[in-house]
């Protein structure tokens, strides 16, 4: 197993230079197995238990590098580390966002679309998710502006699609209607604003816009928006 040097391990985690965490340790604010540590530069064995057997600042400390964020997103904040205004980012701890690997989204959701966001630190992962060789499912819930047609389902799974302004048609989508203005749509891409423009292709308007599920993965019920869980490798493996 790889050892590393606690100031540098906390380091990568957000909490602080190699001086604040000298100091935290010099201060007794770091144990591992119930024993204080007060030397900021002794090494260490980095096994997956470590977030049950070390404490910081009286706090378990935080999941180590490789972990995976379960996101309701709520409307209204973006997927990104550069824009100003509310991002998704700002929900979770603030020492993440010095966190090394950098935590980011796992693909994008419009501002003014809630539902399911995975966010994590795992580049190779991400990009298995996201690669549109993988075609992961992800299902989408839309309420329209107008009654659907009737024949938005045919149009969708023909797999002849071509949105305004691209050349590639898009691949096969499942529509489900609920209601005459809601439906929920299947789709393997991840297109730019691809759900509103498959709607907007018909003559319609999306109003609301949710994700429901990413591959097996779905949303639970009792995740609000806004609160957010860290997900082990059995609910990931539920992606693919
Ligand atoms: N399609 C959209 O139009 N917006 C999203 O946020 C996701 C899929």
């Amino acid at each position: 197993t790889a050892t590393a040097r606690i100031d540098q391990l906390l380091g990568s985690l957000g909490y602080g230079s190699r001086g604040d965490i000298a100091r935290m340790a010099k201060s007794g604010w770091i144990t591992l197995d119930d024993a204080r540590i007060w030397d900021a530069t002794t090494r260490i064995a980095v096994t997956p238990d470590l977030p049950a057997r070390m404490v910081v600042s009286r706090e378990p400390l935080d999941p180590l590098a490789g972990m995976v964020i379960l996101l309701h997103k709520p409307l209204g904040m973006t997927c990104s580390h550069k824009e100003d205004g509310p991002l998704v980012y700002d929900i979770l701890p603030d020492r993440w966002k010095r966190r090394q690997p950098v935590i980011s989204t796992v693909g994008r959701l419009d501002k003014q679309t809630s539902g399911l966001l995975l966010l994590t630190d795992d580049g190779p992962l991400l990009h298995r998710i996201i690669s549109p060789k993988q075609h992961i499912k992800k299902t989408y819930r839309a309420t329209l502006a107008r009654p659907l047609e009737g024949n938005e389902a045919a149009i969708f799974a023909a797999g002849d699609l071509v949105l305004q302004g691209e050349d590639k048609p898009l691949a096969p989508a499942e529509l489900r209607v609920i209601s005459p203005t809601e439906a929920v749509l299947t789709v393997t891409e991840g297109r730019y604003h691809q759900v509103r423009r498959m709607f907007a292709a018909t003559g319609n308007h999306v109003t609301a816009l949710h994700r429901d599920a990413l591959g097996g993965l779905v949303l639970p019920d009792d995740l609000m928006p806004g609160q957010w869980r860290i997900i082990d490798g059995a609910q990931i493996a539920t992606i693919f």
